[in-house]
């Protein structure tokens, strides 16, 4: 029987931490949140540095994520809608696509994909997909084929940050509807204003404490021992399955956001790019300052790009100038983020977590059992608390469970 005189813990406070912590409160639990870090919103932060705002990766925040809609605080971000197109970077040219009632005649234009492979795309979205077959083969089985190879391929390598084969197609279809029928943006401060605002909502998050242990419901912290009432581990994998003692780790894959600078207001808008003829390391590219005014100086330009694997500044800065078409030698490298873990892989035939609870008292929450986005962390956050809570108000009536004799 857990001790109700003690609060329950929440250790992280990323969005599945704040998601969890937001929904114990709004069932008048008394809730503690523990953060590592010196400040919250794990890996939906944004670092102001010298006149700039950087997201810490590149990441575009859907409107319209059930999560999202559901906590009604669209209106509280001063939130930028992004194009819902994206360029591809051929040779010497480049393609619009996106929704073909706005971007009709560039949806006609065969270095894209034929318009049979585009009505492929149409029918793959209404159809179903199987655990254990990867995006990739269900793409190309749907007949996309030059559609994948050009405009699929690269868009979907920067959204998983892995190539498309290795990601299962139920989970990966699922995120791909989620884009296609979105609602992108970016709060006009950067994303992190995701995390500021929710957790504004659930009053103080305790930063700069670190959970070393948990031993039953007493957790060890950088700070001191802690007894809670319950507890909820909304960490990232690795460290969840330190603390939890859980031998299998699923994979996470990395990524370096490269920031450059223009010395001047470059021609361009918002749209993002990728590049059609993969020649480089980046998987995309966006002037983010289009979108973000707040995010650079008035008088430059700030390009936010995303590579994979290692890859030095020449290449990235050789790369930039075959998909922008401009000699990037004057771009100016202001910030570089390697995010390790960036995010889940969900490989073929891996199915999302069956429970959230590991044993009496303790639950898990994480866009890794759930799905590689905001919307994952924020419903493993909200349904870890919906389990708790039920655990505890099963513990107050316990003869309401059914085993009453009649
Ligand atoms: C580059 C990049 C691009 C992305 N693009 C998109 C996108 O376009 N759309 C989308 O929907 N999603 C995107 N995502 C994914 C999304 O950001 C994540 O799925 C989500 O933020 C994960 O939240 P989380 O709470 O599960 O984990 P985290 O954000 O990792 O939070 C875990 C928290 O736990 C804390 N912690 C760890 N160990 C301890 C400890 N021992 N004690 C106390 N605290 C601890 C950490 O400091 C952290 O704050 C992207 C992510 C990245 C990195």
């Amino acid at each position: 029987m857990s001790d109700s005189s003690q609060p329950v813990i929440v250790v992280g406070a990323g969005l599945a931490g704040l998601s969890a912590a937001k929904t114990l409160i709004d069932a008048g639990v008394a809730v503690r949140v523990l953060e590592a870090s010196t400040t919250l919103g794990g890996r939906v932060q944004t670092d102001e540095i010298n006149g700039y705002r950087f997201d810490r990766g590149f990441q575009l925040i859907n409107a319209k994520y059930p999560e999202v809609e559901s906590l009604n605080i669209i209106n509280e971000l001063d939130f930028c809608y992004a194009s819902r197109a994206v360029d591809i970077a051929l040779e010497g040219s480049v393609v619009r696509l996106g929704d073909p009632r706005r971007y009709l005649t560039s949806a006609f234009r065969s270095q894209s994909g034929s318009m049979r492979e585009k009505f492929s795309f149409l029918k793959y979205l209404v159809s179903h997909s199987a655990h254990g077959s990867n995006v990739e083969s269900e793409l190309l089985a749907a007949g996309c084929n030059k559609l994948y190879a050009r405009v699929l391929r690269p868009f979907l390598t920067g959204v998983f940050l892995a190539h498309p084969s290795r990601v299962d197609a139920v989970s990966g279809r699922e995120i791909i509807k989620s884009f296609i029928s979105g609602a992108p943006g970016l709060p006009a401060m950067g994303a992190g204003e995701l995390s500021r605002v929710l957790a504004s909502k659930i009053g103080a998050v305790e930063t700069g404490v670190q959970v070393n242990a948990i031993s039953g419901l007493t957790l060890s912290t950088s700070h001191g021992e802690i007894s809670a009432r319950a507890i909820i581990v909304a960490t990232d994998q690795t460290t969840a399955a330190q603390l939890l003692e859980i031998e299998d780790v699923g994979e996470s894959v990395s990524c370096t956001t490269w920031f450059h600078s223009t010395p001047d207001l470059f021609e361009c808008d918002s749209t993002l790019r990728v590049d059609g003829l993969a020649r480089g390391p980046i998987v995309n590219s966006i002037a983010i300052s289009k979108l973000l005014p707040l995010s650079a100086p008035a008088d430059r330009t700030l390009f936010s790009s995303t590579s994979l694997g290692h890859a030095s500044e020449s290449e990235i800065r050789r790369h930039l100038s075959l998909m922008w078409g401009v000699d990037t030698a004057s771009w100016e490298l202001v910030a570089k983020y390697d995010i390790k873990n960036a995010l889940p892989l969900f490989p073929p035939g891996q199915a999302r977590a069956q429970s959230l609870s590991v044993k009496p008292g303790v639950w898990r929450a994480g866009d890794y059992l759930s799905s590689a986005s905001q919307n994952g962390a924020l419903v493993s956050g909200r349904l870890a608390a919906l389990e708790l809570t039920n655990f505890l108000r099963e513990q107050r009536e316990p003869t309401l469970r059914g085993d009453n004799p009649k």
